[in-house]
């Protein structure tokens, strides 16, 4: 199965001169979703994972079927203002200007080892800042694991040498 024949490019969205990669097909399609999370299983098959986070809004839509398929609890980083209970919160920077995310503060137990899914990893803004928020819970981040990885532009480095699976990579 090539998920990447699931990606779409859609031009000038939500910008012009960007080219957003749509992972609507690859979940439309029951084969190509279930392939999706059975190799990000997979991916982290070798790592001791108490449980899974998910970033909002993408990164639930393939960490909570993967935390249902390896039987580990789901926990949730989201944008401001959408977390009912007790929260913390993480600033990061954005080409222009910043942006937040918040976790509950029981999302993640202390020592609790935890692998962050998000569906792309672009420049690694949003995955370092889901990081800081695991571990500030005393939390150890195992591994990042995306669908879709934009290499060219340098998550990887950004995440200063974390452990990252990516399935799909341009
Ligand atoms: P980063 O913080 O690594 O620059 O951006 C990654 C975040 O933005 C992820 O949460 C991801 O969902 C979203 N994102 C940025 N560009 C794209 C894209 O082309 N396609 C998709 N599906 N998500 C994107």
């Amino acid at each position: 199965m090539e998920l990447r024949e699931r990606i779409r490019d859609v031009v000038d969205f939500p910008h012009e001169g960007i080219v957003f990669k749509d992972i609507t097909p690859l979940i439309a399609d029951p084969v190509a979703f279930r392939t999706a999370i059975d190799r990000l299983a997979e991916a982290i098959s070798g790592e001791d994972v108490d449980r899974i986070v998910g970033i909002e809004a993408r990164g639930f839509i393939f960490g909570s079927a993967l935390a249902c398929v390896m039987g580990k609890g789901f926990s949730i980083v989201r944008k401001p203002g959408k977390l009912p209970w007790r929260t913390d919160r993480e600033e990061y920077s954005l080409e222009y200007g910043k942006s937040v995310l918040e976790i509950h503060e029981d999302a993640v137990q202390a020592g609790e080892r935890v692998v962050i899914v998000d569906d792309l990893l672009a420049t690694g803004g949003t995955a370092g800042a889901a990081s800081r928020l695991v571990e500030r819970r005393g939390g150890v981040v195992t591994s990042l694991a995306f669908v879709v990885e934009l290499a060219f532009l340098g998550g990887r480095e950004q995440l200063e040498g974390r452990r990252v699976h990516s399935l799909v990579e341009y």
